[in-house]
This record gives structure tokens, C-alpha cells and sequence, in this order.
């Protein structure tokens, strides 16, 4: 994991503290860079968390923007969040937000391999539902499938201040 947070008594390391956050957020922010702009799309995903290390699956059509600039240049960020609480304070720099929240960076692979992306898609169903889905081949022909090997991530988490009403 990388670090230099600002607010560090805000980062969350408790691996269990990341994955409630990995299983609540639900949506996560993906960035691209296509070409010299960047680009960010909202997607749902399924993860895997394995000995610290996080790997990351996203579905969507065959087609598009995401997909042509993943194949340009592999290099993706992501964000996801979840607990959001808006608080009031006594004077408008005490207003705020509650948050836990996960960032990262990695390498998109598009899968090609049908067991792979039948595993991704169960992944990717498990994390949204909670439920134990199965595909079959002609189920993921029609959808591209991207895997995330996550080389870095830190997590960050603000609570509800004691004082706020
Ligand atoms: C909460 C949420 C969850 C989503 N989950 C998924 C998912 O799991 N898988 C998936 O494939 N898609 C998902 N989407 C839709 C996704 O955000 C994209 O719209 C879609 O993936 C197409 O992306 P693309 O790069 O191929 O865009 P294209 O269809 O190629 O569109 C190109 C242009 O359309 C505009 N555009 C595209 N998407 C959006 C958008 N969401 N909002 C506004 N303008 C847009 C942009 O200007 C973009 O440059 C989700 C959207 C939301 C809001």
C-alpha cells in the first residue's frame, strides 16, 4: 500500500475495515486515460481479496469508450465509497460528510478465457447480491469482462464528529 495521506489518522489498514468497504460501496469511480484526457466511468464490480492482495472484475458491453481506452493504455484508477452521512456544524467549515472510501491503481486485462470470465461473473454477482450465481458459455459471450490486478490501494474513513448535531 502506498501512503502520504493527508489527515493519516483517517487511514483505515485494518484489512477487515477495507473489505466492509469493498462489500458496501457497491460502485466504483474508473479512471482512464484516453489519450492525453482523462476519462472516468461509474461501474459495478465484484472483487477478491486474497493475502492482501486485491483483485478487481467489471462487466459491460463489448463496445465503447472504456473499452477502446483500456486498450490503448491498460493503466486504470479507481475509487468506492460508502457511508455517506452529510453533518451540520455551528459555522460552514464544520459542515461535512461522513465516509469510508477505497482507492487504487492497477493494470485492466479484458479476459478472453470463458472459465475466467464465467469466475469473474460469479465474483462480480457475489459482491453486488450476496448470492451464488453460475453462467453458462453463451451467457458470456455477449458481455466483456475486465480483471484489475490492484498494485496498490489505500483506504480512508471519516467519522461523524462527537460534537456535530
Ligand atoms: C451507478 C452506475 C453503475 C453502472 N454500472 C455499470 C457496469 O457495471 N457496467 C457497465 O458497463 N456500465 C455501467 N454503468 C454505465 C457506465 O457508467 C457507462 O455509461 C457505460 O459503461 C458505457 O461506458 P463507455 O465508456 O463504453 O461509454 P460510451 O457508451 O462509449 O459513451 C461515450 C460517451 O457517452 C457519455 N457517457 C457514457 N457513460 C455515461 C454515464 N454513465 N453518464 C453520463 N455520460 C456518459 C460520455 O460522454 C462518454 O464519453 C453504470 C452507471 C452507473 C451510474
Amino acid at each position: 500500500m502506498s501512503n502520504g495521506m493527508t489527515r493519516r489518522e483517517r487511514e483505515v489498514t485494518d484489512i477487515n475495515e477495507i473489505i466492509k468497504i469493498l462489500d458496501n460501496a457497491k460502485v466504483l469511480h474508473l479512471g482512464l486515460v484516453d489519450g492525453d484526457e482523462p476519462y472516468v466511468v461509474p461501474m459495478n464490480y465484484g472483487y477478491i481479496m486474497e493475502n492482501g492482495k486485491l483483485t478487481i472484475y467489471l462487466h459491460g458491453a463489448k463496445r465503447g469508450r472504456k473499452i477502446d481506452v483500456m486498450r490503448e493504455n491498460p493503466k486504470v484508477f479507481f475509487e468506492a465509497e460508502y457511508g455517506i452521512q452529510p453533518f451540520e456544524g455551528d459555522i460552514a467549515c464544520r459542515y461535512g460528510i461522513t465516509y469510508s472510501s477505497i482507492m487504487g491503481k492497477g493494470i485492466a486485462t479484458l479476459i478472453e478465457d470463458v472459465e475466467e470470465k464465467k469466475k469473474a461473473l460469479s465474483v462480480l454477482m457475489k459482491t453486488q447480491t450476496g448470492k451464488d450465481f453460475e453462467f453458462e458459455d453463451k451467457m458470456v459471450a455477449f458481455v466483456s469482462v475486465i480483471r484489475i490486478d490492484v498494485s496498490d490501494y489505500t483506504a480512508k474513513h471519516r467519522p461523524m464528529p462527537k460534537t456535530s448535531i
